[in-house]
């Protein structure tokens, strides 16, 4: 199984907390575009035999995309790789986007999955971010989606935000809960070096939100999505019914998948790639069959410290075995060494040689996480 990765690097305004690869200059997109269907067939042997599972359009902002261009993405992909029948196909899209028309030409042209940018259901919290839409074009792009005929559609949202009261908070989660998506992903405010937000920090001019504040955000979070039903499959993540992402689970569990596009990685087994973070040098670089990326080769240990990342992460946990029989002998000692001292410890639990984080854990995933690296 592997994933395809489109990243589509255009937004119409800049939003206050991102630091995603992205331009305002929507000329020059069809450009762009058009260097990304070249890029795919210029790789059309990276993922070697397998099957694509996933094909996810991400960004920037994909739901600036047209019919055209929707359904080219579909026809090239289909007839440059061999696709899976049932495959995930996610398009990313922002509230402000989404109508009746839009939606059911995604339809149409073959997506099957919508993540919506939402961020939060309150409308002070959406300015202060600087998106776009308002609380009730986020409510609205659900709706929307559903009536459409959307049977897998995902929310994001933001915790740990200055400002974001309590109750703003709860009102957010429970309007995900209300609108009964399928999928929700929920990260906590990162001040990216390069962002609006970061600056006012710099400057004195917003303090970051105490940590009790976030962890009672998170803590609200993971209860009341698991009274609704949802499963906490992945630190920040959240499906109800199986409805795990597979673009990301691909990603967690080591698949193979191929960016295309603009600042956009690749992962083959062996090696990680990823492409120059630049629109137009992106398309010159391209257009003159000269090399856009670079490449680099994982070591034993960068694979042994991916793979604790990755699945420490999520429900699949670490399975003992595998490190047993993947690494040497140095590594797989001293993942034991680290195991061994987290044995009956309240942080994580062993079942069927498979270690994963209790719910205690999961609060300070990061800190086990780096306890486990080798270094
Ligand atoms: S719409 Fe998304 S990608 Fe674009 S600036 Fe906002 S957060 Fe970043």
């Amino acid at each position: 199984m592997a994933g395809i990765y489109f990243h589509i690097p255009f937004c119409k305004t800049h939003c206050h907390y991102c630091d995603f690869h992205t331009s305002c200059r929507l000329a020059d997109l069809p450009g762009v575009m058009e260097a990304e269907f070249k890029e795919l067939s210029l790789r059309k042997n990276y993922l070697g035999p397998e099957a694509v599972d996933t094909v996810y359009l991400g960004g920037g902002t994909p739901s600036l995309l047209d019919l055209e261009y929707l359904t080219k993405t579909q026809n090239l992909v289909r007839h440059i790789f061999e696709v899976n029948e049932d495959a995930e196909w996610t398009l990313e899209a922002n509230p402000d986007d989404l109508d009746q028309k839009y939606l059911f030409d995604l339809q149409k042209s073959g997506f099957n999955r919508l993540s919506i940018g939402t961020q939060s259901f309150d409308g002070e919290i959406l300015k202060y971010l600087n998106r776009r839409h308002d609380a009730q074009q986020a409510i609205r792009s659900v709706l929307l989606a559903r009536e459409a005929g959307f049977q897998n559609i995902s929310v994001d949202l933001i915790y740990g935000i200055p400002g974001l009261s309590k109750e703003a908070w709860e009102r957010s989660v429970d309007m995900v809960i209300d609108l009964d998506v399928e999928h929700l992903s929920a990260y906590h405010l990162t001040y990216h070096a390069g962002t609006v937000l970061y600056q006012r920090l710099k400057d004195g001019k917003l303090s970051e939100v105490p940590d009790e504040v976030s962890l009672g955000q998170y803590e609200y979070l993971i209860k009341a999505l698991k009274k609704a039903g949802y499963e906490h499959y992945e630190v920040s993540n959240f499906a109800k019914g199986g409805f795990y992402s597979r673009h990301n689970s691909a990603y967690w569990k080591g698949q193979k998948y191929l960016g295309i596009g603009p600042a956009a990685h690749s992962y083959d087994g062996k090696s990680r790639q990823w492409n120059i973070r630049s629109n137009p040098e992106y398309v010159q670089l391209i257009n003159r069959n000269e090399q856009f990326f670079e490449i680099e080769e994982l070591s034993e240990v960068d694979r042994y410290n991916e793979y604790i990342i990755t699945s420490l992460r999520t429900i699949w946990g670490i399975e003992v075995t595998r490190i047993e029989e993947t690494y040497n002998k140095v590594l797989a000692a001293y993942f034991k060494q680290k195991l061994d001292k987290y044995i009956g410890s309240d942080l994580v639990y062993i079942e069927n040689q498979v270690v994963r984080l209790t719910e205690k854990g999961i609060f300070v995933s990061d800190r086990i996480m780096e306890d486990f690296f080798y270094v």
